[in-house]
């Protein structure tokens, strides 16, 4: 074999998905910590991971933030913020008893489904909540109707729900699911309660769907499917998922130390994602490594353009005017890999 028929042999394609990484609500969270960072009295707390992601959470806390469980770690009277996932009213409740400065980060599309709970409870429905146990979000939704609420992540637990009224039921979704099982799971609420009322669809945020559909898209091109995200990251997982019900192979990793060379044996195309909690950095990073493990070429298959932006929470901005400050320009430095 020549060495030029060597060369081609070894080539391969890196194909990245697009959408992919980092979303508005993501965005909005970090830069609620960085900018707290620069007009709040220090120390600034933050409560729970900001947002799933190992790398942005230790590029914040060399920032300065200070990250930690529950509110108890937390001194009274200091400031401290709400992570992306959203929290349930006793948080809140405890925040203002003792007196916290708080910043809230939840994403507003997170809110939304707090908001649809609390219409329903006071309407007197019984809330099936569609999602998966200990993730936060579905810790703060849960939260808002504790005593009328039912968590159900597959259709067949459907059939041991038990609710007071079965005319009287409403669904709800985590905002970072499978679109396809969520599917199924709605139909088979539909079916053993005809007369359930929900969104028109679901509450999987725009986000989650626009990366799924590009996943659809890439891994019916590629030989395997590289996800860059936390092993808690609803998102991230679902990529993952979908990837392998399509039956492409498909591995979740934290970063480019996670690329085995076996997953890359034999694949001419390798597809590349990240979840919403991912920073491009790290995209940039598994593709270089994959390169220089492999001759490759790159490409993008995008599904569809984003220009969702959220604004920042009136606290903030109530904070920073108190202390005579006011807010810099959002920047999102935590994402940038600086
Ligand atoms: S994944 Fe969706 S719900 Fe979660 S923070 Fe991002 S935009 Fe908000």
């Amino acid at each position: 074999m020549s060495v030029n028929t060597e060369t081609a042999a070894k080539m391969q394609q890196i194909v990245l998905a697009g959408p992919r990484g980092f979303c508005a609500g993501v965005d909005r969270a970090i830069d609620i910590v960085e900018l707290a960072l620069q007009v709040c009295p220090y120390p600034v707390y933050v409560r729970k991971e900001i947002v799933h992601n190992r790398h942005v959470v230790e590029a914040l806390r060399a920032k300065g933030a200070h990250f930690v469980d529950e509110l108890d770690e937390v001194p009274d009277g200091a400031t401290v913020i709400f992570s992306a996932h959203g929290i349930s009213p006793a948080v809140r409740d405890e925040a203002q008893r003792r007196g916290l400065r708080v910043i809230d980060a939840t994403c507003p599309l997170v809110t939304k489904v707090h908001l649809e709970a609390i219409r329903y409870a006071r309407e007197g429905y019984s809330i099936i909540l569609v999602g998966h146990a200990d993730h936060d979000e579905v810790v703060g939704t849960m939260g808002e109707a504790p005593d009328r609420m039912f968590l159900i992540a597959h259709p067949e637990d459907v059939d041991r729900l038990n609710v007071a009224d079965p005319d009287k039921v409403a669904y709800l979704t985590q905002t970072t699911l499978s679109v396809d099982d969520t599917r199924d799971c709605i139909e088979a609420l539909r079916r053993r309660f005809p007369k359930i009322v929900g969104p028109s669809k679901d509450d999987i945020c725009y986000a989650t769907q626009n990366r799924q559909a590009a996943v659809k898209t890439v891994a019916s091109e590629v030989d395997v499917l590289l996800v860059i995200g936390a092993a808690n990251s609803s998102n991230a997982n679902r990529l993952v998922e979908v990837s392998r019900v399509m039956g492409t192979p498909s591995h979740l990793i934290n970063d480019k130390n996670d690329v085995r060379s076996e997953w890359l044996e034999g694949a001419h195309r390798v597809g590349v994602t990240a979840g919403a909690s991912t920073p491009e950095f790290l995209v940039t990073e598994v593709v270089d490594e994959i390169r220089r493990r492999r001759s490759s070429d790159v490409r993008e298959v995008r599904v569809v353009e984003e220009d969702v932006r959220f604004g920042l929470p009136r606290e903030l901005e109530d904070m920073a005017q108190r202390a005579g400050k006011t807010l810099p320009p959002r920047s999102t430095v935590a994402g940038s890999g600086a």
